[in-house]
């Protein structure tokens, strides 16, 4: 645990039996983690799968907390969470029920095998980078700079906005 509260952003995706529920339900538990606060929801994004293409898109989309969750307690926290959807570890890239990744964690950076901060892929998806920019135009991503030109970096990918109101 921490002294003070951290902000941290999250960045939630499925693509397996109703991704757009489990997204949803994620947001829920989210905002039931202990120490935390649900601050900030982004809107749904579908997009295009990544690195292995014969799997359904995903529905993205991104959290920000306040926690005073140690960086390392609120991975586990999140591990929980994507265990209670059945998330099953096959292989890189492939289809799940529910990640759930730590993007940002205050304006920590670290290179751990277990937790690397910022979250090292986040710069190069659309889907992270579009809906951070949605609920954090002025984000500065610690070590990267600000988020908009990294965002309008990834304008060629396939993602959409999807209008489904918060249940
Ligand atoms: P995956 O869910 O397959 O993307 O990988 C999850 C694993 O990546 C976790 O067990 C973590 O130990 C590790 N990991 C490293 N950095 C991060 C991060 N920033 N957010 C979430 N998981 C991370």
């Amino acid at each position: 645990m921490t002294n003070s509260p951290n902000r941290a952003f999250i960045a939630l995706g499925s693509n397996l039996d109703n991704p757009i529920d489990q997204v949803q339900g994620a947001f829920e538990e989210l905002a039931q983690l202990p120490h935390t606060s649900l601050i900030g929801r982004s809107s749904l994004y579908r997009s295009a799968p990544v690195g292995r293409l014969d799997q359904p898109d995903f529905i993205n989309a991104v959290a920000c907390i306040e926690t005073l969750l140690a960086p390392l307690e609120l991975l586990h926290a999140l591990l929980a969470i994507e265990q209670r959807h059945g998330r099953v570890r096959e292989s890189l890239n492939a289809p799940r029920t529910l990640d759930l990744d730590i993007l940002i964690y205050a304006d920590l950076q670290c290179d751990d095998k277990a937790l690397t901060l910022p979250h090292p892929r986040m710069v190069e998806r659309g889907f992270v980078l579009k809906p951070l920019m949605e609920i954090a135009p002025e984000c500065d991503i610690p070590g990267l700079g600000p988020i908009a030109p990294l965002s309008a970096a990834c304008d060629d990918q396939r993602l959409k906005r999807l209008a489904i109101p918060y249940p």
